[in-house]
């Protein structure tokens, strides 16, 4: 075990009071594996704003270090050190700093452009005081055409005072590698955790990957559409196909793992025991 990298777990603020039931009993069965945090999204354009903050509440009252994300893009320096203050009053002092995207019809920036503005915003209003991550994108974002100006931009926003990075998901370590060895070049010197999406539901994430330019290998895609409504063939080999990318990357260094859970336990719990968790 104290060889293994740590974990962290990703969940989504429920919408209902059995979401957040249901949530609390996911929480507790990931517990055990003793994660560093677990950390809760930020809906577009901060509509989830309060929910967040009350799953947030939720998972620290648990006894568990909680993280929220944020997003600045169409939101003001005002309204940012706000919510800082709120979380600081309930004794958070980590959270995922990122841009996020504008809710569709919203035209408005804001006036965060950039996750970078928004991290030395962090810095320069509240010091050293927050364990700031923000994300990578090991296949690159998908609004930049230039793969070098993306590493430019990690870059720049680890330098404006990043502790640390978590991947978007993806299925080809090489990937992964080789985004950690062209930052390093560039001088980023904080841990790169990669996040890691289960097969929950193939075509849902089939579906996310195709919107965010993460590619499924062919070899993978082809087996699971083959699979068709055959749940159980799916998860089977999804569980192979994540571990497997697990293994490769605890044995290649990784420093940690992050699971996007979309609030359920099961696949997680399976990957991170076969993994000796
Ligand atoms: C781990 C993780 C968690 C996430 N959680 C959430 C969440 O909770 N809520 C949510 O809404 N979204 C979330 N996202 C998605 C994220 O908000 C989107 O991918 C968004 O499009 C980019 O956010 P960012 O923080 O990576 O942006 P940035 O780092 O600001 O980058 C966005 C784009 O701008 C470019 N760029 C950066 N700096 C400059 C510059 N100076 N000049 C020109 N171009 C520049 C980059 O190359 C990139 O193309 C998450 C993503 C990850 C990987």
């Amino acid at each position: 075990m104290s060889t293994l990298p740590s974990l962290s777990f990703e969940f989504f603020p429920p919408n209902t009071s059995v979401g957040s039931e249901k949530l609390r009993g996911v929480v507790a069965e990931l517990a055990p594996l003793a994660p560093a945090y677990f950390s809760v999204t930020y809906g577009a354009g901060g509509s989830t704003r309060d929910k967040t903050l009350s799953t947030v509440q939720d998972i620290a009252a648990l006894g568990h270090e909680a993280a929220p994300h944020l997003s600045c893009i169409g939101s003001t320096r005002q309204g940012i050190a706000e919510l800082l203050e709120l979380y600081r009053g309930q004794g958070i002092r980590r959270l995922v700093a990122l841009r996020g995207d504008l809710p569709s019809g919203v035209v408005t920036a804001g006036e965060f452009r950039y996750a970078s503005e928004l991290v030395a915003f962090i810095r320069q209003t509240q010091g050293r005081d927050w364990l700031v991550e923000v994300a990578a994108y090991p296949e690159y974002h998908p609004q930049q055409r230039y793969a070098r100006r993306d590493l430019e931009h990690f870059a720049h926003k680890v330098k404006a005072g990043a502790d640390a990075a978590i991947t978007q998901f993806f299925f080809n370590p090489d990937a992964y590698f080789h985004f950690v060895d062209e930052v390093r070049k560039l001088g980023v010197t904080v841990p790169i955790v990669p996040g890691i999406m289960p097969f929950h539901n193939y075509a849902r994430i089939a579906q996310f990957a195709a919107r965010d330019g993460i590619e499924i290998p062919r070899w993978v895609a082809l087996k699971m559409e083959g699979y068709m409504d055959d749940a159980a063939s799916i998860r089977a080999f999804g569980l192979d196909v994540v571990t497997r990318l697990c293994e490769r990357l605890v044995a290649g260094g990784a420093p940690g793992i992050h699971f996007y859970t979309l609030n359920q336990s099961a696949l997680s719990l399976e990957i991170c025991r076969r993994l000796g968790y």
